[in-house]
């Protein structure tokens, strides 16, 4: 599996981090894990053909997680060369279809009919999985997370490796048994810890996190600006976790497996 993080950042506007999305490759399968403003145009920048994505995975509903949904639907339906017979997979928690109803009365008809076979899967229940297409290329699991009614965590399998995705969280023990072992963990770090809340992971969060988890990296993502996310793998180890942390940034690619 090949991870490509598109955008590190978070709903607030910065030079250099997009909201949140992440582009993950293997196989015959392109799956985008949210799709936050900027998505579209930084798969131009990193050179991977929107055109060849095969599904598009949503963590949960907040603006900065899918904000270039109905851009890229968009691009579909009228940014394609030729006719493209494969279908698009929209996988996301409780209430996707509804979401995307929702957004056709908004913007118009191509949000369901995109001009390429557009299929919904709702993976809600904890425990759920999906064997994205041919050969199984991936197996997508997921999990709650401590945020919103419908948010979700996913982990993403192949050949024995897998790469973790929170999504937008708060500490969840259960959370940090589902991401048990994995290659890479994709983790929120919105707040610091003298801010620490419910729905969001801080630096000492992630440490007790990852002494669950015992992922083999950590790139942490989703920093707010009280935060330097630079920093961020420091104020990790000084909570306590001395395992490998880095700061994602836009553009960074990491082979899994
Ligand atoms: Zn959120
Ligand atoms: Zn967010």
């Amino acid at each position: 599996m090949r991870l490509t993080i598109l955008g590190s950042g978070t709903l607030v506007p910065d030079a250099h981090r997009g909201s949140p999305a992440h582009h993950v490759e293997a196989g015959d399968v392109r799956v985008l894990l949210d799709c936050g403003s900027g998505t579209l145009h930084a798969l131009a920048r990193r050179g991977i053909a929107w055109q060849r994505l095969t599904h598009i995975a949503l963590t949960h509903f907040h603006a900065d997680h899918i904000g270039d949904l109905v851009p890229l639907l968009f691009a579909f339906k009228h940014g394609l060369a030729g006719a493209r017979s494969e279908p698009l997979t929209l996988v996301g928690p409780n209430g996707t279809a509804r979401l995307l109803r929702h957004l056709r009365d908004a913007y118009g008809e191509f949000v369901t009919e995109p001009g390429v076979e557009l299929v919904v899967r709702e993976l809600a229940r904890p425990g759920s999985e999906a064997a994205l297409e041919r050969e199984n290329a991936i197996r997508l699991h997921v999990h709650p997370t401590v945020h919103t009614a419908e948010s979700i965590a996913y982990r993403c399998e192949r050949g024995g490796h897998a790469i973790g995705y929170t999504g937008d969280t708060g500490y969840s023990d259960e959370l940090a048994g589902f991401m048990d072992g994995v290659d890479v963990l994709v983790c929120e770090c919105s707040v610091p810890d003298s801010e620490a809340m419910d729905t969001h992971m801080s630096p000492g969060a992630i440490a007790r996190f990852a002494q669950i988890a015992r992922p083999r990296l950590i790139a942490v993502t989703h920093v707010y600006p009280l935060l330097d996310p630079a920093e961020v793998p420091q104020l990790v180890r000084r909570a306590g976790y001395y395992g490998a942390v880095v700061a994602a940034v836009d553009g960074l690619t990491i082979q899994v497996g």
